[in-house]
């Protein structure tokens, strides 16, 4: 079956799955959605035979439906190679009870690695066949984990130029010398002085300023983007759902055909819509819990259906789930109403930052706060010696309050999202007092050490290398310095 693409918020553009790639957001500033969900055409049993590189192909065909066969796998082969430090690309891990999918094996050790390792290939596949001749510029907003990521996919990558905002104050000491170091003639990193909000917020509205988009068409560029608000970014995100579960049943942890819940840490909600989309592709999903921090504005959501961002943006522990405005849940809203529904809410929540939608969802809003983040990570190493990054214990606490609510017995698989070394300082901090004030590249030899792990090879060192990278910008001056940048 070929799928078409459409905004979230009219019906007038239909695109192919690459031109959704290329384009990033719809022109009515609404996001590509699959005009119909595709059901899988292979028996779920046969899941647990393929590898990653297989199941990837058999999932992403069925949504990438303009891409030739040759074309997916030449993009599947060039993302999930040796590039991560397992061959399982994903492996899931048991720890006491609880089975965890860890998604940090690749490049930058975060979880974007999973999407970002294939999206430059897919995009650069779908700029030839979409006779693309400009140069595509990726413009990226990043809570801090993305914008690595992005910037490792596609630096040096011939016809790209990349470009990331991070926010300034708002990003872990590693992930801020991740993106500051990175080298290639094409990549551009700036500091905003605001928040991952302001920064998204900006960079979409390049995306829909469409005098400057002609403007920089003349001089030869394009935008698209690498955030999850892309197709490009969800799609393969899809896969490791249905890989998770796989190796549930190789594991012996649940029956084939027999109901699963995910739990995930979440922000910009495109983890979690990746789930969504692998239950209504016929992957057995029984719950999906979303897991906020503090800035809990999807926990309230899902609790009440009122979405308020009138409220106090707060620095945590897990900053990149730092975010009031979630891009992806608009996505979720256009399948359960329409378009006319959607784009009156995103109205609404551009004029006075609050909307109120009523639906059934298998969605469950839960959160944990800074203590209860920390208390997870300590218990989990007392109890079992496995360390989890900040990010990954918002979801085991998160879990644990569901499990206390509901009593579900469901089998579940708690998504992880970042290698503990991304937020050493903190996870030590989480684990002992006495490590209160540690310097945050000192605490990557410290967690080597209380843990028994080696510091993972992407971040050795990495406060020794050059800084590349020094603008810091107002948040109002995006488009100005994008401007400047592509003369
Ligand atoms: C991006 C990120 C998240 C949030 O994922 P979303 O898809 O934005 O919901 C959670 N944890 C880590 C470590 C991340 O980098």
């Amino acid at each position: 079956m070929n799928i078409m693409f459409k905004s979230t918020r009219g019906d007038s553009d239909h695109v192919t799955a690459s031109q959704a790639i290329v384009k990033g957001i719809a022109e009515d500033g609404g996001l590509y959605i699959p005009e119909s969900i595709p059901s899988i055409d292979f028996p779920l049993e046969e899941i647990v035979q393929w590898d990653y590189r297989e199941l990837a192909y058999r999932v992403l065909k069925l949504v990438l439906t303009d891409y030739t066969e040759e074309e997916l796998k030449r993009c599947i082969d060039s993302a999930y190679d040796d590039k991560f430090d397992t061959k399982l690309i994903a492996p899931l891990v048991r720890a006491g009870e609880n089975n965890f999918l860890e998604l940090f094996h690749g490049k930058t050790i975060a979880f974007k690695d999973m999407a970002l390792s294939i999206l430059p290939h897919l995009l650069k596949t779908a700029a030839v066949k979409n006779g693309v001749n400009e140069e595509i510029v990726i413009l990226t907003a990043t809570s801090g984990d993305t914008g690595k990521a992005a910037l490792e996919g596609f630096a040096d990558v011939d016809g790209t130029r990349i470009i990331v905002f991070f926010p300034e104050d708002g990003v872990s000491d590693v992930q801020k010398a991740q993106m500051v170091t990175q080298q290639g003639a094409n990549t551009c990193v700036a500091g905003i002085k605001g928040n991952f909000d302001d920064a998204q917020t900006a960079v979409k509205k390049i995306f829909t300023d469409n005098a400057l988009k002609a403007e920089l068409k003349e001089r030869g560029y394009v935008f698209s983007s690498a955030n999850s608000i892309n197709i490009g970014r969800l799609a393969p995100q899809i896969v490791y759902y249905f890989y998770a579960y796989g190796q549930m049943v190789k594991s012996g942890k649940l029956k084939m055909g027999d109901k699963i819940n995910f739990t995930v840490p979440t922000g910009n909600f495109g983890n979690i819509l990746a789930g969504y989309y692998a239950k209504n592709m016929g992957l057995p999903v029984n719950k999906l819990i979303c897991a906020s921090n503090d800035n809990k504005v999807l926990y309230d959501f899902f609790r009440t259906g009122t979405y308020d961002i009138n409220r106090e943006f707060l620095v945590t522990v897990s900053p990149s789930m730092d975010i009031l405005i979630s891009s992806n849940l608009e996505r979720l809203l256009y399948h359960l109403s329409d378009s006319n529904k959607t784009k009156a809410v995103m109205q609404e929540l551009s004029e006075s930052g609050r909307y109120e939608f009523n639906a059934n969802n298998e969605f469950v809003g839960e959160f944990a706060t800074i203590p209860e983040t920390f208390k997870a990570i300590r218990d989990l190493f007392e109890e079992t010696g496995y360390v989890m990054d900040t990010h990954t214990a918002v979801a085991k606490a998160a879990y644990d309050k569901y499990i206390e609510e509901t009593k579900d017995n469901t089998p579940n698989v708690i998504v992880s999202t970042a290698s503990p070394y991304k937020f050493a300082k903190d996870v030590l901090k989480a684990i002992d007092s006495n490590y209160d004030n540690v310097d945050p590249f000192e605490a990557l030899e410290i967690l080597s050490r209380v843990s028994g792990t080696d510091i993972p090879a992407p971040i050795k060192g990495i406060d020794k290398k050059e800084v590349l990278h020094k603008s810091v910008i107002e948040k109002d001056a995006l488009s100005e310095f994008v401007k400047n940048k592509l003369k």
